[in-house]
């Protein structure tokens, strides 16, 4: 078992999993990105619905970074032409699923950018939280963080072009995990968050609700959404 008590998501195998437990790196937050999520939890439990506003948006810019370069290098694209979100409820695993054909998370990248805070405003941004204004999570750069506004545990599977694809994992406890996806690659290029839904989240999974919820979310992406809701 792993110490610190963060389990990769049943979405592997007991194979696999055991085979990415025995070569996981876990690390600690900076003491930032803790309290930043502390303030996230505590200040925003109301408005829970824009850790999904946070990860579309997330989506975007990745997506956007790959048009961007596929102006002057069109084989940047490879096997994965399309650029598009996908939005997966699972109603029996308790888990919502957004992934994205963007540009995809380096093993690095997975630990700079979803284990650190680039902006340096922690102060001011507990400050502004204290007046309950949600639209400031994503100023502040630390949107991710909004997913655990719904979920324990978030897994974020990652292919760069650059890199192997790795599985970044964390129960927002003081650590996240980092290792190489024994399954090889099966995203092609991209992103794919795995959130295992909180009890009292639950309500996420109703496709009705879902789909209203992304309507909202999507007014000004550029990308194509699907979203796919197993019946119950
Ligand atoms: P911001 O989007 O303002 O930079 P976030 O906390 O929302 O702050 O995200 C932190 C960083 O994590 C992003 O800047 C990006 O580098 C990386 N990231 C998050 N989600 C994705 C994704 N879906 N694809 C690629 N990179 C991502
Ligand atoms: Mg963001």
């Amino acid at each position: 078992a792993h110490a610190s008590g963060t389990a990769i998501h049943t979405l592997f195998s007991e194979e696999e999993r055991a085979a990415m437990e025995a070569n996981m790196e876990s690390k600690a937050f900076q003491a930032d990105v803790s309290r930043v999520m502390g303030l996230i939890i505590n200040s925003l439990y109301s408005n829970k619905e824009i850790f999904l506003r946070e990860l579309i948006s997330n989506a975007s810019d990745a997506l956007s970074k790959v048009r961007v370069l596929s102006l002057t290098e069109p084989e940047i694209l490879g096997d994965t032409p399309n650029l598009e979100i996908r939005i997966k409820a699972d109603p029996e695993a308790n888990t919502l699923t957004i992934s994205d054909t963007g540009i995809g998370m380096t093993k690095a990248d997975l630990m700079d950018k979803l284990g650190s805070i680039a902006s340096s405003g922690t102060k001011q941004f507990a400050d502004a939280l204290a007046q309950d204004d949600s639209d400031l999570i994503g100023q502040f750069g630390v949107g991710f963080y909004a997913s655990y506004l719904v979920a324990d545990t978030v897994t974020v599977i990652s292919k760069n072009n650059d890199d192997d694809q790795h599985v970044w994992v964390s129960d927002a406890s003081s650590t996240y995990s980092v290792t190489k996806d024994v399954r090889g690659n099966t995203l092609g290029r991209g992103t794919e968050i795995v959130l295992e839904l909180k009890e009292d989240a639950l309500e996420f999974l109703d496709e009705d609700g879902l789909r209203r919820l992304t309507k909202k979310y999507s007014e000004f992406i550029d990308y194509p959404i699907y979203l796919w809701a197993a019946h119950e």
